[in-house]
């Protein structure tokens, strides 16, 4: 009688033993999908003028729920929210779009940030000078949302383009520029590490989106009044052709 409970508090504990090891190893996993720094193309492709791919919005969103990039024909800027994915058309409009509408250039993850700060009244060289202290010269990528309010923003999008496809440099001569002032909204953009030059451009790449959902684009510059500033290190990088 005494062995049979003894056996039988054995097998119960390596059960329990058992279903941490598979509950531990789960809880890995899904760390590693959460930081997992997800790009479409690259950056050399995009700027010789390869406009058009076959990797959907839908497809885009099973890889993240933050991020940003363009639509086909460089049809305006791309930015994606909780999930959500808007485009900036070049007359600085915001349009929610649809799950079939396909990209040549984007970079998503699943946001999930380990690193919360407050910035108050800074310029954007005055946030890239503290999100460097922050990153201490990390080769990899991070995924950086700011919130708050703007003091000022400039914001660019570019218009559609026809074949033959000019070069990224040619278009942006013919970029819409805007600006607005007092706005709230969130910045959500990339740190690109110069160990990944060939497949994005070093630094700071940040797009933009008013709270209201009425203006967006590529950020040129800002000053920010207030804002909370989030960090998530990408432990993967998962580079796939468009
Ligand atoms: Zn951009």
């Amino acid at each position: 009688m005494c062995d049979r409970t003894s056996y039988i508090v054995i097998f119960l504990m390596a059960l329990i033993v058992i279903f941490a090891f598979l509950n531990g190893d789960n809880s890995d996993n899904n760390y590693n999908d959460e930081n997992t720094f997800f790009q479409v193309s690259n950056l050399s492709a995009l700027a010789a003028g390869e406009y058009l791919g076959n990797f959907t919005v839908n497809e885009l969103k099973n890889h993240g729920d933050t991020g940003i990039g363009t639509f086909n024909y460089l049809d305006g800027e791309m930015i994606e929210k909780n999930g959500s994915v808007y485009q900036v058309t070049s007359d600085g409009k915001v349009k929610i779009v649809n799950a079939a509408q396909k990209i040549p250039f984007a970079m998503v993850t699943e946001f999930d940030p380990e690193n919360r700060s407050i910035i108050n009244n800074s310029s954007y060289e005055d946030v890239k000078t503290k999100l460097n202290s922050s990153l201490n010269g990390e080769k990899t990528f991070y995924a950086i949302v700011i919130t708050g309010n703007f003091s000022y923003i400039e914001l660019r999008s570019v218009p559609p383009q026809k074949e033959p496809f000019p070069p990224l440099s040619e278009v942006i001569k013919n970029q819409s520029v805007f600006e607005h002032q007092n706005i709230t909204g969130t910045l959500i953009g990339f740190w690109c590490p110069s160990e990944y030059s060939s497949i994005n451009q070093p630094g700071y790449h940040f797009h933009f989106i008013s709270d209201n959902g009425t203006i967006g684009g590529h950020v040129l510059d800002f000053n920010l009044d207030s804002g909370l500033v989030e960090l998530d290190k990408m432990e993967i990088v998962q580079n796939v052709p468009k």
